[in-house]
């Protein structure tokens, strides 16, 4: 307990940007382009210790360990896939606590889907990840990280970049923002804006908030329903922010940025896959320019969600796209590994729970 508390005491080089460390850098008594050596370390060659530093004076070196945390991820277990070669990472936080993230090789590129936060308070009906409720949120370099050390374990350059893992990222807004500016920075990895999508349940004032910054990056939005009555069966966050309201944030996002939402739409057998959902969600989303991305609910051993049949996925579809709306069925990725978002995590912490 007492190590954790002094790290918490330790100044986060990795979350700061290139200002703030040439500040800090200095309040340490050395020259400004120190900052940018020590930027280059963690955001491009992404080394794990101040000691890789070698272009640092020895004794600068021994400050930075007595005064700062060089934020590392370790890499606890990967699951690889058969299938596709989908990659799922545990990841051990220096507190102990553990999450989650996949890499998805795609013939554009390669994907990363990252976690936000260690837990998540949402409380979404078919979510594995919030079924153990909110640890804390993550710091920007425990986000970036994810992607670094990934990176330097396939030994190839990550090109998009999706914040689609446990969590929810309008809940963690500051350091969400600061982890962007840091993957999108051209001293660092360089990720373009346009490879970057950050997904949420509709937090409304935050996506207000997001879209008034005028970034290039894409927003997601988690559906799920047609209407407001079964969104509340499934999402409680419907409670504060109702279904009109959160559209309504999504046609305000695509004013300010340009950028087309997307709206993520769970199909759950016999909940929200019928011709009367069809109906209502071409309503609901009528004259917006945007994607429909429908995912077979993933089941998760705690509930009872099932996956429509095929020929029901498949109609539900094609309806969709007679009235004119741009929608895809999201192919599944490493079907063959622990399958749905948190699942990885939740096992890892229910056996390591067990055991104690
Ligand atoms: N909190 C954010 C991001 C994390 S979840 C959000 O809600 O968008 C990423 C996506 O996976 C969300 O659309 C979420 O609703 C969906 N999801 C979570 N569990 C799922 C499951 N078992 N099957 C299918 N989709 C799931």
């Amino acid at each position: 307990m007492e190590e954790l508390k002094n790290k918490d005491a330790l100044t986060d080089v990795k979350s700061m940007n290139l200002e703030e460390l040439t500040e800090y850098v200095k309040t340490l008594g050395e020259k400004a382009f120190r900052a940018k050596q020590m930027y280059q370390w963690m955001h491009v060659k992404h080394v794990d210790s101040f000691d890789e530093m070698t272009n640092l004076s020895a004794s600068f070196r021994e400050k930075l360990k007595a005064e700062c945390r060089l934020i590392s991820l370790k890499k606890e277990e990967v699951q690889i896939s058969k299938l596709d070669g989908t990659r799922k990472y545990l990841f051990v936080l220096e507190d102990g606590n553990v999450i989650e993230s996949v890499l998805m090789k795609y013939k554009h590129g390669n994907s990363v889907c990252i976690s936000s936060q260690v837990g998540c308070r949402m409380g979404c009906r078919f979510c594995a990840s919030t079924l153990d409720g909110l640890v804390r949120g993550l710091r920007p370099a425990e986000m970036i990280d994810q992607i670094y050390q990934i990176g330097k374990d396939i030994g190839e350059r990550i090109s998009n970049v999706v914040v689609m893992g446990t969590g929810e990222p309008m809940d963690n807004f500051d350091n969400l923002l600061r982890f962007i500016e840091l993957l999108t920075d051209e001293n660092g990895l360089n990720i373009s804006q346009r490879n970057l999508t950050v997904s949420t349940c509709g937090i409304v004032p935050k996506m207000k908030e997001l879209a008034d910054k005028k970034l290039q990056i894409t927003l997601a939005l988690s559906l799920h329903a047609s209407n407001q009555q079964k969104r509340l069966e499934l999402m409680p966050v419907a409670n504060k922010y109702e279904i009109h309201d959160v559209v309504d944030a999504c046609k305000y996002y695509f004013e300010k940025t340009g950028r087309r939402v997307t709206f993520e739409y769970s199909l759950v057998g016999g909940v929200n896959d019928t011709d009367e959902d069809v109906n209502e969600l071409v309503q609901l989303l009528k004259g917006m320019n945007c994607h429909l991305n429908l995912i077979p609910v993933n089941p998760i051993k705690e509930r009872d969600f099932v996956q429509p049949d095929t020929r029901i996925i498949t109609g539900f579809k094609n309806k969709l796209e007679k009235s004119g709306m741009n929608v895809t069925v999201r192919r599944e990725m490493g079907r063959d590994i622990d399958g749905a978002c948190g699942q990885l995590r939740k096992k890892f912490m229910d056996t390591t729970n067990d055991a104690m």
